[in-house]
């Protein structure tokens, strides 16, 4: 009874571990309570907690120096947190803009530091992401901010930006999709609801020389520091959240294999789609091919007064969520880790057939 899910976020999780959340639900290993009524405090929880992060650590091989923080409020959280934990020095946020959730971050941003635009997309149309060449620090830079994946344009960095002060990425939307050398950035921040677990949880990692850098005012609860110290657990944490990201973790390194394999199948489900738009005259996508989200695949209808069928049908046809962000419209199809290649198969002839009557 499951159909084929291209949500944007909340996104498709893996079956097996929907399943193993169900087998646990009621009783979690015998214990006679589920995950969801536990103290966060104890043993049974901290066990899943400590597990989660040990898991996370070993698939993006998270360095000694870095702190793992399970914290709420969502990416747009960050927005604000990142100059206030990072800004007690002052200097200036810089950014590269490459879309619209730069922007926020960058709208965000200027509230608590001055901000700097490093580079932009803004002249191609945000259809190619500003090369290492273009990106120009101001003299005061206290870090430089991306988003590695805009997830509705889907366009896609297919390189770590080289920066003299810390790197700070938005990686809500692709972490996990790939691995990733963390050594590089000093914060990475990611809202949980897309390749990590359910809506709730917003992980941080970050480098631990840059815990000391808040600004006086912060708020406890905003502070990385509050969170590093307590092992993310000052206050109550979204514990079923942090449990179910922990059975994706598991789910990744056991079922799949690692990130090296979940970015082999995500390449080849990204590849075929790409394929099935651009050999097809009825589709187009705008995104310079080296930096096409694997993730989060827009695409247009050559006559967009048949998009609401489009729509309509691939519902019928068990095809969900494949309308574009309010803000742009057109189609999306997200296909993060848990969506399988065989939704992006059948998706694909879903299409060929839509444009061979339709188009
Ligand atoms: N950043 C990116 C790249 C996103 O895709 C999203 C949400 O989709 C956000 C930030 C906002 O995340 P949240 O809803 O967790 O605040």
């Amino acid at each position: 009874s499951r159909l084929f899910n291209f949500c944007a976020g909340p996104a498709a999780l893996p079956e097996v571990v929907l399943k193993r959340a169900q087998e646990e639900m009621l009783d979690w290993q015998g214990r006679g309570l589920s995950v969801m009524e536990m103290s966060h405090r104890s043993d049974e929880f901290v066990s899943i907690a400590e597990q989660a992060e040990a898991d996370l650590r070993e698939l993006l091989k998270i360095p000694a120096n870095y702190k793992v923080l399970f914290m709420q409020g969502g990416a747009s959280s960050q927005f604000a947190m990142v100059p206030l934990n990072l800004g007690g020095k002052g200097g200036s946020a810089n950014y590269i803009y490459t879309g619209i959730w730069g922007k926020k971050a960058i709208a965000e941003g200027k509230r608590y530091l001055s901000s700097h635009l490093a580079a932009s997309a803004e002249d191609n149309g945000l259809t190619a992401v500003p090369r290492q060449e273009a990106i120009q620090l101001s003299a005061d830079a206290t870090y430089l901010h991306y988003t590695s994946n805009e997830t509705i344009g889907g366009l896609e960095f297919d390189y770590i930006p080289e920066t003299s002060v810390p790197l700070v990425c938005d990686m809500s939307s692709d972490i996990l999709s790939a691995p990733i050398d963390i050594s590089r950035f000093g914060v990475i921040y990611a809202g949980a609801q897309k390749n990590i677990g359910p809506a709730g949880l917003t992980l941080v990692i970050v480098r631990e020389d840059l815990l000391d850098q808040a600004k006086p005012e912060m708020p406890t609860m905003f502070s990385y520091k509050t969170f590093a110290e307590n092992g993310s657990m000052y206050n109550t944490p979204p514990t079923f959240a942090w449990y179910l990201s922990g059975l994706v973790f598991d789910w990744l390194k056991k079922d799949i294999g690692g990130l090296d394999k979940m970015a082999e199948i995500n390449q080849r489900k990204a590849q075929k789609l790409y394929a099935a738009i651009d050999d097809n005259d009825f589709y187009a996508n705008p995104i310079a091919p080296i930096n096409r989200s694997i993730m989060n695949v827009p695409f247009t209808l050559a006559d967009s007064t048949l998009d609401k069928v489009f729509l309509q049908e691939a519902e019928k046809a068990g095809f969900l969520n494949l309308a574009g962000h309010r803000s742009v419209g057109g189609m999306r199809a997200s296909i993060y880790n848990a969506v399988p290649e065989a939704a992006v198969d059948a998706l694909i002839d879903f299409m060929t057939e839509f444009a061979k009557t339709r188009g």
